[in-house]
């Protein structure tokens, strides 16, 4: 792809705007003329962004955590396949791992930068021959210098991808102006807009659905957009929370017994 080229869709990008990264590295913002990705110039200061995976200045990890796992769990039971095995793909310290394998779900982790705390023995990786159910994606691809190549990886080891980013809100805020632009850590260097994730998934040959904030489905499955939103949804995840609730791997993890703790 050319220079000053909007990494997901390839056309030409304009400036965006300036801010000061890492609290020293003045970066310039691109945005793309034709769906609107935000992008940074050519990230040379990743390494130092990344000295500590995960950024000190995240207190908000456990939460999202909590959250992400009653989203995923409650799209999972909606659409897809709930008894198959599935990966946390850039899964951080294992919490969400851990936490859907208490829900009952078969959840593995993988990750190139950070430690896996809380879900070892538990690790996977995405391979030529690898195949999941569905693949988390958290707050990931906002991070990544070439998205469709890293999808493109995972596509062909699952039909089912979640992805969770903020999307850019419509006042398009400037460097500086909105926090997930998290200038301190450095560390999101594209930010999706709806058009640029409907970009990615016709790059990816899939379908988007998404909720038109944060979660969003790229995938084989044509989901009703509708139905959806209903299953992120606060009513739709104490639905499936009823509906389906799965028998927790928390004891057969520990060597035990899992019908025990029900
Ligand atoms: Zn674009």
């Amino acid at each position: 792809m050319k220079k000053n080229a909007c990494r997901i869709c390839g056309a030409d990008v304009t400036p965006y705007g300036k801010a000061t990264v890492l609290r020293k590295y003045e970066v310039q913002y691109f945005e793309c003329s034709a769906c609107g990705f935000v992008q940074t110039e050519e990230p040379y200061w990743l390494a130092e962004a990344y000295s500590e995976a995960i950024a000190r200045t995240d207190i908000g990890l456990v939460n999202r955590n909590l959250f992400n796992a009653r989203v995923a769990s409650s799209v999972i039971n909606w659409f897809v396949d709930g008894g198959a095995r599935f990966l946390d793909y850039g899964g951080g310290y294992g919490l969400f791992t851990r936490l859907m394998r208490d829900r009952g779900y078969d959840f593995h982790w993988q990750d190139k930068y950070a430690r896996n705390l809380f879900a070892q023995g538990f690790e996977d990786a995405v391979t030529d021959t690898s195949r999941f159910e569905m693949i988390t994606v958290f707050e990931l691809v906002e991070h990544l210098a070439d998205p469709v190549a890293e999808l493109q990886k995972l596509c062909a080891s699952t039909d089912h991808l979640l992805i969770s980013t903020l999307l850019v809100p419509e006042s398009r805020p400037k460097p500086g102006e909105w926090w997930y632009f998290a200038l301190e850590h450095g560390q999101h260097i594209g930010l999706f807009t709806r058009q640029s994730l409907h970009a990615l998934a016709e790059r990816l040959g899939r379908k988007l659905c998404s909720n038109g904030k944060s979660i969003h489905y790229i995938g084989t499955r044509n989901i009703c957009p509708a139905s959806f939103r209903l299953a992120v949804s606060g009513p739709g995840r104490w639905l499936a929370d009823v509906a389906c609730r799965r028998s927790t791997l928390l004891l057969k993890d520990a060597g035990g017994d899992a019908a025990d703790i029900r």
